[in-house]
């Protein structure tokens, strides 16, 4: 498998704090958990355990926030793929409206977290717009724009097709919802503040350190990196989503973790960015193969979306990502693109973010669905209540057996036709 892409060139790791110094782990350690991953939701887990006082080592296997959570857009988008009403049907009326709860509140998670801890993030709250590309995407918005709405968010709201036009400032929207909810935030900034603030909770993180055997000796979770250092610890916490290798047996096959694109502009002239998204909203639209955009506090333009499976094999692997932008805004036809990168999201089959707990003491998160920020955030602290007290009640979501996807070995060709399939589905601009 080829090496993963790597961090440095996003836009976010040139505009984001320095990280935090987080030394490769040395000798053999004990602590009450380990947690393999340093992404939003190891972090979030750990910060919420250290704040609990207890002893928490996390391992990650470069620095803090060098997967997906260092190079996502930064929507902060509440909410699954799913909406309220089928979630609650899914998981009966009990479970399923604290399900509900949970996503619809992960939003305010990252928020609440920044404030709380005063954390050095550039940030914008100003709501998620989710365009309508077809009148089936029309369809979509309406219901759930409804549904929210019904369930007390004030300011969910459907949107024409004018305002919509308004908002983003593109007229290739049939109509839209708002959710006011929604934000930005500077992903990596994010990521590294996480790990600042759970260091000085108390937690220990080890960058640099790749777990290469997790493994039950004498009652104890064993997690030994590379180099022959480990923790021994009562309890194992596996949040490695995307980046996902053979630690857990299995837990690999039961995802597929494909590759989103993003492109950035150098800053934009202030006439040109108060045209794209004036009241910096963020928005992605109602496409299989989404797309998602909005502008940074440097104001400049970020464009997202699917591109090839496998890694990038230079600039010409985002050029897609180009031509829709200035589909989308003409008027950023000759403006450069400064930064290109790439990170891998996970998708479940039943397109549901899934915990395990495949052996005692060991727990495992898994699936983002491309929507990590607010869900990880809010993720990592219920698992932190579930890790401290056994209460299962504490996780939003069943704990649930691993399943090896079908055909797995074959999924970059399922991908690809996949890709294909919906592209042809999406149209216009895809
Ligand atoms: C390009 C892109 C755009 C996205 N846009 C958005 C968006 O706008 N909004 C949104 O909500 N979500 C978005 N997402 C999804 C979001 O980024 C993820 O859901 C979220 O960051 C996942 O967090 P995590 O902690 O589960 O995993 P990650 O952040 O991926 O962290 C996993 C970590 O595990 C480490 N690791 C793996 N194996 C080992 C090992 N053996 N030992 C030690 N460490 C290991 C990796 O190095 C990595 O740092 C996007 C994702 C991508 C890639």
């Amino acid at each position: 498998m080829a090496e993963p892409f790597p961090l440095e060139p996003s836009l976010w790791a040139a505009t984001a704090p320095p990280a935090p110094v987080t030394p490769p782990l040395e000798g053999n350690i004990a602590a009450d958990v380990v947690v393999v991953g340093a992404g939003y939701a190891g972090m979030s887990t750990a910060l919420h355990l250290a704040e609990r006082g207890t002893r928490v080592v996390v391992l990650e296997a470069h620095e803090p926030g060098w997967g997906g959570s260092g190079r996502n857009g930064g929507q902060v988008i509440p909410g699954l793929k799913y909406d309220p009403d089928e979630l609650e049907e899914m998981f009966g009326p009990e479970r399923g409206r604290k399900l509900v709860d949970f996503v619809g509140g992960s939003a305010d998670t990252v928020f609440d977290l920044i404030e709380k801890h005063t954390m050095n993030v550039p940030l914008q709250r100003k709501g998620w717009i989710q365009g309508a590309h077809t009148e089936a995407g029309l369809d979509i918005v309406k219901k759930r724009a409804a549904q929210w709405a019904s369930r007390g968010v004030d300011g969910a709201r459907e949107l024409s097709a004018q305002d919509t036009g308004h908002l983003i400032g593109t007229d290739k929207y049939l109509g839209g919802w708002v959710d006011p909810r929604g934000g930005a935030v500077q992903p990596l900034a994010y990521a590294r503040e996480l790990a600042r603030v759970a260091m000085a909770a108390g937690a220990a993180i080890h960058g640099e350190s790749p777990v290469s055997k997790l493994e039950r000796a004498g009652g104890k979770w064993v997690a030994t990196a590379l180099c022959g250092a480990s923790v021994t610890a009562d309890r194992a916490v596996v949040c490695t989503n995307g980046y996902t290798g053979e630690l857990v047996p299995t837990l690999r096959t039961t995802v597929i973790a494909p590759n989103s694109f993003q492109v950035a502009t150098i800053p934009l002239s202030d006439n040109i960015a108060r045209s794209i998204l004036p009241e910096w909203h963020v928005t992605s639209d109602t496409r299989q193969l989404l797309f998602y955009f909005r502008r940074d506090h440097t104001n400049r333009f970020i464009m997202g979306g699917r591109g090839p499976f496998r890694e990038p094999n230079g600039p010409q692997d985002w050029d897609h990502l180009e031509r829709i932008a200035t589909k989308l805004f003409p008027q950023l036809k000759d403006i450069p693109i400064e930064f290109r990168w790439c990170g891998r999201v996970t998708l479940t089959r039943d397109f549901l973010p899934h915990l395990h707990e495949p052996e005692p003491g060991l727990l495992v998160d898994i699936g983002c669905m491309g929507r990590g920020v607010g869900l990880q955030s809010a993720m990592g602290r219920a698992m932190a209540e579930y890790v401290a007290t056994g209460n299962t009640d504490a996780l939003p979501l069943p704990l649930v057996p691993m399943k090896a996807l079908p055909f797995h070995a074959l999924h970059r060709a399922y991908m690809a036709g996949i890709i294909a399939w919906y592209r042809m589905q999406d149209g216009g601009l895809a």
